[in-house]
């Protein structure tokens, strides 16, 4: 068996990596590749195989850098099967529209620039149509339901505890009367979280690919976390300003809700208006609804006993933009939460461009932000920053708690690595910044020493 790693290897993003079995080949993601406009359209537009060749595609779980690219697949001549989870399957359909809507938006932006020095517009890299016609190459299948996905290969999904539906993937293949077990292991959650259940274990590993996006790095634990959100929320509430929290619309936005919802119930916070506004995340709530099989056993109790952990009679899902404007207006106390999580999208900029000139109110953020966005350059105490084009001056307080974050961290990752069982004979490091994969696969070394662990460059081909 051959893998050939053609993204998220030394970064993290654009994951796709394409498996070979004798004569037959899938798609382990499809993710979209994200970074500047221009180096982004072209990295995601061609793929360095043909399509129409591959017999299907699997996928761990549906962030947008690990299946946005699946509709432009279609586009390319796939016609096989994506295999997901159900819960997988349901929220890729609507971030995968999102998706389309914003591939628009950027395709007539470049074009604009493009325009100005003479050059022809670009088409965007699918539409919403292509959208909706991949969802209808998806096959479901639950956790541990083993399934033959193409001649040698079997599939079964295990919990990776990371968003709702994520998956570790494994391939059991038999090939030229030879038989073994590949282990990937998508996105892999902290455990020990409020909605999601733990990261399964895996036995009987030959070869493992696994993550690393905090393979260097140690998180703060999450109980402290709801102390730091409880304080900083009632603080700012008693100055009578807003807390506004950028938040990615999957699965940040469900544990900022659930958190809030549990600190209202035991009184460490008052009941102000909280406001959800963002057209994806509502969607988003939705599709976690629909889907208390992924829940934990606190959670799935909460929901039957007590009441839905997403809604309270103060909280308000908005989808309209002209509600969403209202909220400029509004006087008083109150928590908004909006997205994009980095704050480069969405509506989460006027928020920021309305608050965050008034020292009452708390921008706070509880995710990642990657180097050189918006979110980033608040985080690190730029005095201005500029939204829309234009400078604004960062007065409001700001803080960041890292602990609500979807991935394990070092010692997190290690936990994970050592409660899997079998004789693991080969290691592939990826889904890292460079930095983090090599010093997360230094660890796996002197772990298991002997054990050949590799960090892939992009497109190298790796034999199993
Ligand atoms: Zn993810
Ligand atoms: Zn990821």
């Amino acid at each position: 068996m051959n893998v050939r790693f053609l993204g998220a290897t030394r970064t993290t993003t654009g994951s796709m990596y394409l498996v070979e079995v004798g004569n037959r080949s899938m798609l382990l993601e499809c993710g979209l590749f994200q970074g500047r406009r221009d180096e982004s359209l072209e990295r995601n537009r061609d793929f360095p195989f043909d399509p129409a060749t591959l017999d299907c595609v699997v996928l761990s779980h549906a962030h947008i850098d690990h299946c946005g690219n699946l509709p432009n697949l279609r586009k390319r001549g796939f016609t096989g099967n994506v295999y997901s989870t159900f819960a997988t399957r349901d929220l890729a359909s609507i971030m995968l529209a999102d998706s389309a809507h914003i591939q628009e938006y950027d395709a007539k932006f470049v074009s604009k620039r493009r325009a100005k020095k003479g050059l022809p517009p670009v088409e965007p890299l699918y539409g919403l149509r292509d959208a909706e016609q991949v969802i209808r190459q998806f096959v479901a299948i639950d956790y541990d339901r083993p399934i033959p996905v193409m001649e040698g290969v079997t599939v079964t999904f295990r919990d990776a505890g990371h968003i709702l539906g994520s998956a570790q993937v494994v391939l059991d293949v038999t090939e030229e009367g030879r038989s073994f077990r590949y282990l990937f292991s998508g996105d892999i959650g902290r455990g020990g979280d409020e909605i999601l259940r733990d990261p399964q274990v895996v036995e009987g590993v030959d070869f493992l690919q696994i993550e690393s996006t905090y393979g260097g790095r140690l998180h703060g634990k999450r109980g402290d976390s709801n102390e730091t959100m409880a304080e900083a929320v009632c603080e700012t509430i008693e100055r009578g300003g807003k807390v506004i929290i950028p938040a990615f619309s999957v699965g940040r936005t469900q544990l900022v809700v659930y958190t809030l919802h549990q600190l209202t119930l035991e009184g460490r916070i008052p009941e102000v208006p909280i406001f959800v506004d963002s057209p994806l995340s509502v969607n988003a709530t939705e599709v976690f609804r629909l889907h208390p099989e992924c829940f934990n056993e606190g959670i799935y109790q909460f929901l039957q006993e007590t009441a839905n952990p997403f809604g309270m009679e103060h909280l308000t899902y908005i989808r309209q933009v002209k509600r969403s404007m209202e909220l400029n207006e509004m006087k008083g106390a109150a928590i908004i939460i909006s997205s994009s999580g980095m704050c480069e999208a969405g509506r989460i900029r006027h928020h920021l461009a309305n608050h965050i000139g008034n020292a009452n109110n708390l921008v706070l953020f509880v995710g990642y932000c990657a180097m050189n966005t918006l979110g980033s350059r608040i985080v690190a105490g730029d005095e201005s920053v500029r939204i829309f084009g234009d400078p604004y001056k960062v007065r409001a307080q700001v803080k960041s708690i890292d602990s609500f974050s979807g991935h394990a961290d070092r010692d997190e990752l290690l936990a994970y690595f050592k409660a899997l069982g079998g004789d693991i004979k080969k290691i592939c490091v990826i889904h890292g910044e460079e930095e983090q994969s090599l010093s997360f696969a230094e660890l796996l070394r002197e772990e298991r020493p002997g054990v050949d662990v590799i960090v892939p460059e992009l497109g190298k081909k790796v034999t199993f």
